[in-house]
């Protein structure tokens, strides 16, 4: 199993596999009513006003559809989409040649788009609010800036991080739309609909012991499915079953909540070596040799969302929840 299998950061063995599942229209799109809701009726409007959506801003941890929800955005809206990302536009020129390069109505997306450059992020204001580059020509004394329209387009930028985003590129996305961990329902009926995409056949318990293992997260269930898939396949008759995916999931690691050994590793660690807490997250990555930010984006959210860890000004604490789930006794203090 490689390391990262229950996590919702994307891999290379998610590629391809990916593409092949995601939704192209929003009522394909599983789950978010809130967002969708919103969605529909600002698209209808622009469609309906034969303008350009304003720009939309999607955040949430990974794996929970952002790039999916730009595409189909693009498929009602019936325009093209330009792909890229933070760490891939290096240079403002690569910024210029992207946005020049779009035809009026098209969704540009920039995924982690918290990682642009300031000399970068200038570029964008202009062309986000007015339709424009503004361009230096020159050097010195000589430089001088001429401006160049654009078409008018939608910038959609994905961030897992909404915080470290500039308040002056925050305030110029019209529609920022927050994604939230699915529910096991919304989580069930992804792993259906996935199983049929693949011609696989799955009984309706097995997909809801997915669901229920998937850390509230799309790119997990898919992720999960996969595995069990194979299971069944050569342990089986390639059907799968509750038990089947049962036994899937227990030779996979993966506890009744989703948790792997790194989140095991980060509690446990939390419990024995900082008496629960309150300490530092940098300490907690330190001492279990992980980086900070992965543990910020990617474990944090999921367990602060079952309850198992709180932030406190402090630092993180360990729930009285967690130290009965990984068979603590809860500690004088915590009672
Ligand atoms: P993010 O960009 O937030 O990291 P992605 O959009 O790449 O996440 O989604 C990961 C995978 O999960 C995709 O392959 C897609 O098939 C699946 N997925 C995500 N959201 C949904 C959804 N609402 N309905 C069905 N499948 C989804």
């Amino acid at each position: 199993m490689e390391d990262r299998v229950i996590t919702g950061e994307t891999t290379e063995f998610d590629e391809g596999f990916e593409q092949s599942l995601r939704p192209q229209i929003l009522n394909q799109y599983i789950g978010q009513e809130k967002v969708k809701d919103n969605l529909s009726i600002f698209i209808e409007a622009a469609k309906g006003r034969s303008e350009s959506l304003d720009h939309v801003l999607l955040y949430g941890p990974p794996g929970l559809g952002k790039t999916t929800l730009a595409t189909v955005i693009a498929n009602e809206m019936n325009v093209n989409i330009r792909m890229t990302s933070g760490p891939a536009i290096e240079r403002p020129g690569d910024l210029a040649a992207v946005l020049s390069s779009l035809e009026p109505g098209d969704v540009l997306f920039i995924d982690e788009i918290h990682r642009l450059n300031r000399a970068i992020e200038e570029v964008l204001y202009p062309a986000m609010e007015d339709f424009c580059l503004d361009i230096v020509v020159g050097k010195g004394p000589s430089a001088r800036s001429i401006r160049l329209d654009l078409p008018p387009f939608t910038l959609i930028g994905a961030t897992t991080r909404a915080g470290a985003l500039s308040a002056p590129l925050r305030d110029r996305f019209g529609v920022p739309l927050r994604l939230e961990f699915y529910e096991e329902e919304p989580l069930t009926e992804i792993v259906v609909r996935s199983a049929s995409v693949f011609d696989v056949s799955i009984d309706r318990e097995a997909a809801v012991e997915m669901a229920k293992r998937s850390r509230g997260t799309p790119r997990i269930a898919n992720r999960l499915l996969r595995r069990v898939r194979d299971f069944a396949q050569v342990r089986g008759d390639g059907k799968i079953s509750l038990d089947t995916a049962q036994n899937a999931l227990e030779m996979l690691q993966v506890d009744d909540l989703g948790l792997d050994h790194i989140d095991h590793k980060l509690i446990t660690g939390m419990i024995e070596q900082f008496r629960g807490g309150p300490v530092g997250i940098d300490t907690i990555a330190a001492s279990i040799g992980e980086e900070s930010v992965t543990i910020e984006d990617v474990y944090e959210p999921y367990l602060l969302q079952i309850g198992f860890i709180q932030r406190t000004p402090r630092g993180r604490v360990v729930t009285n929840y967690a130290y009965t789930h990984f068979g603590y006794d809860i500690p004088e203090h915590n009672i």
